[in-house]
């Protein structure tokens, strides 16, 4: 029973976008609490969500083989996957511009040299010199070691023939959750959790 109620469940959010991962002692209870549906699939691999009553129904039916926890009169299969009702965790729609995510943006190496240097060793440069009308923007910042900085000045990329190694962008948003245990603890988080393709181990 134990070993059950600890299995792992996802949680998604308000978005169906997997925030989380809890027991499923945890899920259970937000389900019972009303503070989240159960997602179950039908054969034809649809979602449809649950709350305690159907997914009560739904396991007095659907249960071979599968996890379940039983009392005297009914049983109730664990879930799989959960969705948060009550509480909203919203994506945050921007990487924050800060010098932190900067150098994460560019992998902490230089965008001049491409050499991989330790924070304290790395400054920001602005691409198009702030005194010629260049922004503090991602477009127009970018990681330099302090040789390379120094090197560079407020000079444009042409004058001091220093390009950056990429076009600078803002960074893409991130999954807010992503797991590298593989295979996925239930098949059916494939469908939220984006597999790279590293990831997966290939059978014939
Ligand atoms: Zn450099």
């Amino acid at each position: 029973m134990s070993a059950t109620l600890n299995r792992q469940v996802l949680v998604l959010n308000r978005l169906w976008q997997p925030v989380n991962m809890c027991s499923a002692r945890r899920a259970i209870t937000l389900v019972f609490l009303g503070h989240a549906h159960v997602v179950g699939t039908d054969e034809d691999d649809e979602f449809f969500t649950h709350d305690v009553d159907s997914w009560l129904a739904h396991s007095s039916s659907h249960s071979e083989g599968k996890n379940v926890v039983r009392s005297v009169s009914s049983c109730f299969r664990v879930p799989e996957i959960i969705v948060l009702s009550l509480f909203d965790r919203l994506p945050k729609k921007q990487v924050k511009f800060t010098r932190e995510n900067i150098y994460r943006r560019d992998s902490f190496s230089c965008q001049y040299c491409g050499f991989e240097f330790q924070p304290k060793e790395l400054n920001l440069d602005h691409v198009v010199p702030r005194d010629k009308g260049g922004r503090s923007t991602w477009e127009n910042v970018v990681t330099s070691c302090i040789p390379c900085n120094t090197r560079k000045a407020n000079k444009l990329p042409r004058e001091a023939n220093m390009y950056p190694r990429g076009e600078p962008k803002a960074p893409s948003w991130r999954p807010l959750f992503s797991t590298t245990q593989r295979p996925l603890p239930c098949d059916s988080w494939g469908h939220f959790i984006d597999l790279k393709e590293s990831d997966v181990v290939l059978t014939d």
